[in-house]
């Protein structure tokens, strides 16, 4: 027997489970369970790559100032409040392990993030749960779960896998009414889908216990570059700069994020198309009999009469080669979580769930 052990906390995580991506012995299959743009990433965003690839012996850059100011210039922010990290996970991690440790307590909702539990766990702190109302982050019940112990207070906003937010009274409401020594990390995963939205950036800019988190992964279609950045008050930046690695993110994957998100026009197609097909979808879904909160992100979460069902309809959808998020993880068992795909794909998936509610199995 080895005494060779990891820190207490860390054999109680349950490893993630990434959105599968193929079906045994089915072709033409139809991926709509990473919330990926289906759309891929932007022309620009490859040619930028493709210009670099000579460059690969060199080690990137540390700063990463290229694309924080690309970042500050399109989205009005300031590019010195901006940390850069492995996705948006690795961000998340970093504040799990600058701020919380035994005997710390880090907060998430009944249906969060797998990722707020996870960080806390490998940081040696306690999460802990707090219920939802129907779905949706419930601010009241937040402020109550807190203690002098909280330390990290995790929501997304809109969240996953629910898709649905709140508003940014209620934001300021709960980063008001948090502990001296809690700070609020807003999740903006999903932002970008939200018209007008800021992510809560002005939040930041306001106070000293709110950082926003964001992604090049979902809108931006970068999921396999690995790119996500956090947007915090400066004594924030300076400790998760202190802990980063200093190579963190390659050259490719700087040039793509960098090209991405200059390419606005391209952005705002894939904004719109969203918008257009999450619409269609939900509506062609409820006319089937299979309802959903109104979603705010690229994804709907369809509900079924019980969790039997909703394995079923995964069964029968993965037979037809349609691969959606079954979310019983997420304690959502009689849900299925469908991203908003292209076109052809919203109307393959509503038609064999519409296929699957008429009987046919
Ligand atoms: C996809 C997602 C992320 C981002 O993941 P990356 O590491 O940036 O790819 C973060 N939070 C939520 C809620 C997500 O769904």
């Amino acid at each position: 027997m080895t005494v060779i052990a990891p820190q207490p906390g860390i054999l109680e995580i349950s490893p993630y489970q990434g959105g599968k991506s193929g079906v045994a012995g089915v072709s033409n299959v139809v991926k709509l369970s990473s919330n990926e743009n289906p759309f891929g990433p932007s022309p620009a965003a490859q040619e930028a790559v493709r210009r670099v690839l000579h460059e690969m012996h060199r080690y990137p850059p540390t700063d990463h100032a290229a694309l924080r100011d690309a970042i500050g210039e399109v989205l009005d922010l300031d590019p010195a409040r901006i940390v850069c990290g492995v996705g948006s996970d690795e961000i998340l991690h970093l504040l799990c392990q600058a701020y919380c440790g035994p005997g710390d307590e880090v907060i998430h909702t009944e249906h969060g993030f797998a990722i707020y539990r996870i960080g806390a766990l490998a940081a040696g702190a306690t999460p802990v749960e707090v219920p939802e109302a129907e779905r949706v982050t419930d601010v009241d019940a937040i402020l109550s779960a807190c203690t002098e112990r909280t330390r990290l207070v995790f929501i997304a906003n809109p969240n996953n896998p629910t898709g649905t937010m709140i508003g940014t009274a209620e934001i300021e409401r709960l980063a008001a009414g948090l502990p001296e020594r809690a700070m609020l990390v807003l999740d903006g995963a999903y932002a970008e889908f939200v018209e007008g939205y800021d992510g809560g950036a002005a939040l930041v800019e306001a106070r000293d216990n709110v950082v926003m988190t964001r992604t090049f992964s979902k809108l931006y279609g970068l999921g396999g570059m690995r790119v996500g950045w956090g947007y915090a008050p400066a004594h924030v930046i300076d400790v998760l700069n202190r802990i980063r690695g200093p190579f963190n993110l390659s050259g490719p994957a700087l040039a793509a994020a960098e090209a991405s998100i200059r390419d606005t026009e391209f952005v705002e197609r894939c904004r719109a198309e969203n918008t257009r097909l999450r619409t269609w979808l939900a509506e062609a879904l409820m006319a089937h009999g299979v309802p959903s909160d109104t979603s705010c992100a690229n994804f709907i979460l369809a509900r079924f009469h019980d969790p039997e069902e909703a394995a079923a309809c995964d069964s029968f959808l993965q037979s037809e080669g349609i691969i959606v998020r079954g979310v019983g993880g997420y304690k959502l068992p009689a849900a299925l979580r469908i991203t908003v795909g292209d076109e052809a794909s919203c109307r393959r998936v509503a038609h064999a769930i519409g296929r699957f509610k008429a009987g046919e199995r």
